[in-house]
């Protein structure tokens, strides 16, 4: 699909006409709204950020950037540096109580990669692409949204902070938990579906002397690992466990610690230790498994974008890549129209959407995946892994798995929005 941009668009000639979008404040500052500010400069309209965290927010699991989301890095001129912080991950291995290997996951499995795919720790993208677009752009740390008053010409914002400005546009990219969304489309619980489980992740000492790998640690509906990447000095160490939704705070990081150790109170191996870190990690992450499933992205001159609009969940292995391709799209989408988001916002979600639904349901499928629900199953889990290597099928079935997961990272195609868009 190819748009051609108005050009009154491109970056030498911004939009003028009366319907043109010229100023776009973006809600959350991690991958989606600083790729969205990257796009929006570059085709010469005036994108402003705000962020609720006083600087930008470090942390986060390893993420993969897959299949066509690859070209919008290319395209965006960072691949070169995410490849430069590749988390160059060797393989996995299952251990028992006692920290005796039990299974193991050769590199050709682990992940499901395919050759030009690659990860990157959450914290290293976002900072990549905050350093690319933080002078030409402004951001607004240490802010939110308070309240959105649309008229005919644009829309007023109130900040937190009592500061009132307009903007032509707003979009928000502020995660599963948008404000945004909250605040023009209505309570979260009507678009987040659990699918079953929780996931905690945060910064630990390497105190296992991990290089490069993974060491997981199975229990009935729970699984445990801990992994450095290439260049940490630290580890991460991340929990997961099965549960129906539970009720607490997404912002109360206490509760959600207190509730990691009544999960795990009492499982050996390396778990007290692990649990122990849990306390003192600045970077600590706790949310469920969770798909938000929306029938529109917009209302009138508001547009919603990656985990704001269509969280996969980290069961899809595709958050990343969806807000990366989206920004891509949204933005290719406006300067495509001369800036006119009725038309705009349309067709983001028409070339977004289906891509959007087959990776949510792969998360569903490969959330009921995670762990497994008794030690007979587990047992079994490991005595696949320990023979696998040993047969012929282990060639078959990697390539089964990249198979599944490359249909999934190649549904969202990368449109060409004309030849300025590949612009370094
Ligand atoms: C600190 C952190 C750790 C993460 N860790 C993991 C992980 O371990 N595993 C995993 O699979 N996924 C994790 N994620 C989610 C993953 O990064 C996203 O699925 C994916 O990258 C899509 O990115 P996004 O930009 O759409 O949303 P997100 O990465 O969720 O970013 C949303 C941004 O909006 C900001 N924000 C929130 N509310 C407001 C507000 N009211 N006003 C302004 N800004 C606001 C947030 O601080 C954040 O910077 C993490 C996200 C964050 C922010």
């Amino acid at each position: 699909m190819t748009r051609t941009p108005n050009a009154s668009t491109t970056p030498t000639a911004p939009a003028t006409s009366t319907s043109a979008a010229k100023t776009v404040l973006i809600s959350g500052a991690s991958i989606a709204g600083p790729a969205l500010a990257l796009w929006l400069h570059r085709y010469g309209f005036a994108p402003t950020v705000v962020e609720r965290a006083p600087e930008l927010r470090a942390g986060g699991y390893k993420v993969d950037i897959r299949g066509t989301a690859i070209e919008v890095c290319r395209r965006m001129g960072v691949l070169d540096e995410i490849r430069a912080n590749s988390t160059d991950m060797n393989g996995g291995s299952y251990v028992d109580e006692k920290g005796r290997t039990v299974g193991e996951l050769p590199a050709e499995i682990f992940g499901g990669r395919a050759e030009d795919d690659d990860e990157i720790m959450r914290g290293d993208l976002a900072r990549i692409l905050y350093k690319r677009t933080r002078d030409d752009v402004e951001y607004l740390f240490g802010d939110s949204i308070a309240a959105l008053a649309e008229d005919a010409d644009g829309v007023e914002v109130t900040f937190e902070s009592g500061a009132v400005r307009r903007f032509d546009l707003v979009v928000g990219a502020d995660g599963m938990h948008s404000n945004t969304r909250r605040l023009v489309f209505g309570d979260e619980r009507r678009f987040k579906r659990h699918l079953g489980a929780y996931i905690s992740i945060f910064t630990a000492p390497n105190h296992l002397g991990l290089q490069q790998w993974e060491t997981y640690h199975a229990l009935p509906h729970k699984l445990i690992s801990v992994y450095s990447s290439a260049g940490e000095t630290t580890a991460k160490n991340s929990f997961v466990f099965s549960s129906p939704e539970l009720p607490y705070d997404h912002r109360d990081t206490a509760r959600q610690k207190e509730i990691l150790r009544e999960r795990f109170a009492g499982d050996g191996w390396e778990i007290p230790q692990l649990l122990d870190h849990a306390d003192r990690a600045e970077d600590f992450y706790f949310d469920s498994l969770a798909l938000i499933e929306m029938d529109r992205w917009s209302k009138g001159r508001v547009v919603l974008l990656g985990d704001a609009a269509h969280c996969a969940s980290p069961a899809s292995g595709q958050g990343t890549g969806l807000a990366l391709l989206g920004a891509y799209t949204l933005a290719g989408e406006l300067a495509a129209a001369g800036g006119d988001h009725t038309v705009a916002f349309d067709a983001y979600e028409r070339v977004m959407r289906p891509g959007v639904e087959q990776n949510q349901r792969f998360a569903e499928g490969f959330a009921k995946e995670m762990t497994v629900s008794s030690r007979r199953k587990i047992a079994m889990r490991l005595f696949m892994l320990r023979v696998l290597p040993r047969t012929p099928l282990r060639n078959l079935i990697a390539k089964k798995i990249r198979e599944d997961v490359q249909k999934a990272s190649h549904a969202v195609p990368v449109t060409e929005y004309g030849t300025h868009a590949t612009r370094a």
